[in-house]
């Protein structure tokens, strides 16, 4: 089919406002490799080093919070009693914190640079308006399978709290999402820290562009793509 009549009904639908029926003509001007073969595939590559950026600011965007509480915690219960325990590790510990603290603004701005830089790298340009327009949609990361997603990882979406719905760190307003492995409330609901410094450790983030995704179950694979790339409406 010719990909300039796609193109025509995408326009079309786009400035009627009709997002579903604009994505649907996005998917039919780019090539669909294998799932296995995602992630070595020109097109679809640049993809899923996008959404590793974004998965790593979600996650260092979270750890700031989380290494500040933990500082705090420390700095507080040295001042309160400070005859009380091992002093000398509680202040080697609270140095580590803060030095980690300290790398984070650095950390997150030259993601937020990566992240940009990786999207002008998605070369296939209905590929790009697609995600692009799929990400402008304020809350898409709310969408049904996304929040079922975040409760089966054990994240926030499976309780009352709505943290998920929040800005979870006021240096950063402007990024809201789903728990990692660094949000402090799912760490209370589970009643223990995970010891992780990188996203790629976080088993809360299933990023199928992983080598070990390789085998994905095609059904889950697709919806994954759909949910993070797409957002087309199930039932369309
Ligand atoms: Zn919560
Ligand atoms: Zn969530
Ligand atoms: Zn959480």
């Amino acid at each position: 089919m010719f990909s300039w009549v796609f193109q025509h009904l995408e326009r079309k639908h786009e400035r009627r406002g009709n997002f579903q029926k604009a994505q649907l003509y996005r998917v039919r001007q780019f090539s669909h490799p294998p799932v296995s073969e995602l992630r070595n595939s020109p097109v679809w590559n640049p993809v899923g080093k996008y959404l590793q950026a974004c998965f790593n600011l979600r996650f260092c965007v979270q750890r700031e919070v989380y290494l500040q509480a933990r500082h705090d915690e420390l700095y507080e219960k040295l001042n309160i009693d400070p005859s009380a325990g091992d002093t000398s590790w509680s202040v080697t510990e609270m140095q580590a914190l803060k030095k980690a603290l300290q790398s984070m603004p650095k950390a997150i701005w030259n993601l937020e640079r990566e992240a940009q830089r990786l999207l002008i790298m998605i070369y296939d340009e209905p590929l790009e308006r697609m995600l692009c327009a799929h990400h402008k949609r304020e809350d898409w990361y709310l969408s049904k399978w996304l929040r079922a997603e975040c409760t089966r990882s054990g994240g926030c979406c499976g309780r009352a709290c709505g943290c998920c719905e929040r800005q979870r760190n006021e240096m950063h307003p402007q990024y809201k999402g789903h728990c990692t492995s660094m949000c402090l409330c799912c760490e209370k609901a589970r009643g223990c820290s995970i010891m992780i410094d990188n996203y790629k450790n976080d088993v809360m983030i299933i990023d199928i562009f992983q080598p070990d995704f390789d085998d994905a179950r095609l059904s889950y694979a697709y919806s994954w793509i759909n949910a993070y790339v797409v957002g087309l409406d199930p039932e369309i």
